[in-house]
């Protein structure tokens, strides 16, 4: 039996249920699930008029171990993977073949397109997981994994993964001046990848709790121009004030996936001022590999608040107000 936590009807608080396990096909895995963290990506797709399939189960970044594999499987049982926001992709086109699942034409993305992981078990096409192979150098993990450990690896395969794809689409020398906007679960990875890349950053965010964060992860208030900004808010107000603090041949990444922003920038001004703007959630694939060398060589820390699924129906309220500094991270365990 798996606890999985649904979407039953739409506009209706989710609901915890008891589920006999999905049988495991070709290409499928079964997969405990050790953490899954909670976002605003689930928060949209649960509040949609429209879901786009019921019962919907939530949750787009995971880490947890295979316990059953289908046929033609390269992944075994006893791997530890991350569950990513990709639930399946083609494989053999270009994209695919360079590590650029993301952008594959026949991408499926979790929650929409498949079951999310925010249960005890997920079953799922093995081609949205990523094995987690130790970097060259670095010591074993410790076993049983310690929760707090868990809860900051379940990042690794959305948030910061996103968090490094953003950094890097920039293509900045080093010791730019970077503004990150919105320091949320995906901004506050940004401003500590930004900094471990050697640039000088600055960030914003409307709640005065994240601000502090920033802070504390060593980013100065925003101030004067700044040769490139991360944008990972829906807010257009910030959208704006990016575009207004870049300098000539500036860049913008935008990781938010929010319909209702908007970039007021005429093609003239673009094109003299030479921009760069960029959109993409995660990253290629070595991006994933980078941020988890980050994260465990304690570069990057991952600010999680650990809650336990049955807390899921009640606190998943709390994505709605934006204001939550990190990432809720729910342990199935
Ligand atoms: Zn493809």
């Amino acid at each position: 039996m798996a606890r999985i936590v649904q979407l039953l009807k739409a506009k209706e608080p989710v609901e915890l249920t008891d589920q006999v396990l999905a049988p495991v096909n070709d290409g499928e895995v079964l997969v405990r699930i050790e953490a899954c963290a909670l976002g605003q990506l689930d928060w949209n797709l649960l509040t949609l008029d429209a879901p786009p399939r019921l019962p919907l189960t939530p949750g787009h970044e995971a880490v947890g171990v295979i316990q059953a594999v289908g046929r033609h499987t390269r992944l075994r049982p006893g791997e530890r993977v991350f569950v990513t926001p990709l639930s399946s992709c083609c494989q053999v086109c270009a994209w695919c073949r360079s590590g650029e699942w993301r952008r594959c034409a026949d991408a499926k993305w979790r929650g929409m397109h498949g079951d999310g992981a925010l249960g005890t078990h997920v079953v799922t096409h093995e081609n949205g997981l990523v094995p987690l192979e130790i970097p060259v150098g670095m010591p074993d993990l410790p076993e049983p994994l310690p929760l707090p450990l868990a809860a900051s690896l379940a990042l690794v395969g959305g948030s910061l993964w996103t968090a490094v794809g953003a950094v890097r689409s920039l293509h900045l020398v080093q010791s730019s001046r970077v503004a990150v906007f919105g320091v949320g679960g995906v901004g506050h990875l940004v401003v500590q990848v930004a900094r471990a890349l050697g640039h000088k950053v600055f960030a914003d965010d409307a709640d005065p709790e994240r601000v502090n964060l920033a802070q504390e992860l060593g980013a100065a208030p925003l101030e004067g121009n700044v040769d490139a900004a991360v944008v990972c808010t829906p807010s257009t107000q910030a959208l704006q004030r990016a575009v207004r603090m870049l300098v000539p041949g500036g860049r913008l990444a935008l990781t938010g996936s929010s319909p209702t922003g908007r970039i007021d920038l005429s093609v003239a001004e673009l094109v003299w001022r030479g921009l760069t703007i960029t959109g993409g959630l995660l990253g290629a694939r070595g991006d994933l590999d980078e941020g988890l060398s980050l994260l465990l060589s304690g570069r990057v820390k991952a600010t999680v608040e650990l809650i336990s699924l049955d807390d899921v129906p009640a606190r998943l309220w709390a994505l709605r107000d934006l204001g939550f500094p990190g990432r809720l991270v729910a342990l199935p365990r």
